[in-house]
């Protein structure tokens, strides 16, 4: 975080303040581990602060520290909107838009509260008063300790923000594979553990706690994959049916789309998640190299996210989505034969 930004945030919080920390919807590993290791944090220094959700985060994030004092919208609409109305600053994690919110973004816009963005996410909106935003960190998670450290406040690094934050980056680099990960992502977590995160528990927690269901859910996933070698592309999808003859639940799907990826050749992947109670097919999409699925995801799905991993959303059927999307496919061939 440079000069500027860092004394700007100084001046917001010289005084207490009564603060609420935003995460998106469908909150993953980065937004829950970000947004509860910066309101820790905060609170840490004297502020009043408390993480709001717009929606339920996965059971593998449910033994975060301080994770059940977080408010979902959804379920708590009446406390949120109250915390949001009475708040003097209002941190937004791991997203750069106020579209990213569902049900909250109204509240948001019309709140008195100023905004602090900490995101690394692709084209961040206006609308913060601090927007510290870096496309080329790992996560959010990495940005909430350089943060700290900006604020010359690391000492304040405690066990339960050192556990917060490494979950968020480990989650958020594909567990340190990803190229978003530096060699300072790697001092930050060496840091970390010298703090206290107990990486073996939490790679454990969040990766070896599948239900049955899941990996049957997996297997259908498998099954259903599709593979376009001229358009070096592999899609996978998913009807609401078979979501619920593995009786889903949120987070279930998480990584599934890697599979798809992780096929010899394949530089394009796609997962088409079918959504019967939003009327949307929710798509995540991968890539390797150069092939920007934040472009993709913007031009044709009114979603965006990163270069190598972005989300959107079709308001079609499933199968309607899926032929839709081959024939756009089509105009981009050449830009997938040659991407490296
Ligand atoms: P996922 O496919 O795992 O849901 O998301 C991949 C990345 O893209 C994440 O960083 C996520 O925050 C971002 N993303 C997912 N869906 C959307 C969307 O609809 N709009 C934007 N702007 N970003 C998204
Ligand atoms: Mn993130």
């Amino acid at each position: 975080m440079d000069k500027e930004t860092t004394a700007v945030v100084k001046q917001l919080l010289k005084s207490k303040k009564k603060i609420v920390v935003v995460g998106h919807k469908n909150p993953d590993g980065d937004a829950v581990g970000s947004c509860l290791g910066m309101s820790f944090f905060l609170n840490q220094l004297g502020h009043k602060s408390i993480v709001v959700m717009p929606n339920d985060f996965p059971d593998f994030l449910k033994w975060l520290p301080g994770c059940e004092d977080i408010v979902i919208h959804e379920k708590d609409t009446d406390v949120s909107i109250g915390l949001i109305n009475e708040a003097d600053l209002i941190f937004t994690l791991d997203f750069n838009s106020l579209s990213r919110v569902g049900e909250l973004q109204q509240l948001l816009e019309d709140c008195d509260a100023k905004f602090v963005m900490v995101d690394h996410h692709q084209a961040p909106d206006d609308y913060a008063v601090v927007t510290y935003s870096d496309v080329a960190m790992s996560s959010t998670s990495e940005m909430v300790y350089h943060f700290m450290d900006a604020l010359g406040e690391l000492d304040a690094l405690c066990v339960e923000v050192a556990t917060h934050l490494y979950t968020g980056i480990m989650t958020d680099t594909g567990s340190f594979r990803f190229p978003s990960t530096t060699a300072t992502t790697h001092r930050v977590i060496a840091h970390l553990m010298e703090i206290g995160a107990n990486n073996a528990e939490i790679h454990q927690q969040v990766y070896d706690t599948n239900s049955a269901d899941r990996m049957k859910l997996l297997g259908v996933a498998l099954k259903n994959l599709n593979i376009i070698p001229e358009y070096h592309t592999a899609y996978i999808t998913l009807s609401q049916k078979e979501l619920d003859a593995c009786n889903f639940r949120k987070g279930d799907t998480e990584g599934f789309v890697n599979y798809a990826l992780s096929i010899a050749g394949i530089k394009f992947a796609v997962i088409f998640i079918e959504n019967k109670q939003e009327s949307i097919v929710k798509m995540s999409f991968r890539s390797k190299g150069d092939f920007s699925v934040n472009d993709f995801a913007r031009n044709h799905y009114n979603g965006g996210g990163h270069i190598n991993a972005a989300g959107g959303r079709s308001l079609a059927s499933l199968s309607k989505t899926v032929t839709e999307f081959i024939s756009i496919l089509h105009g981009y061939k050449e830009e997938l034969a040659n991407a490296s």
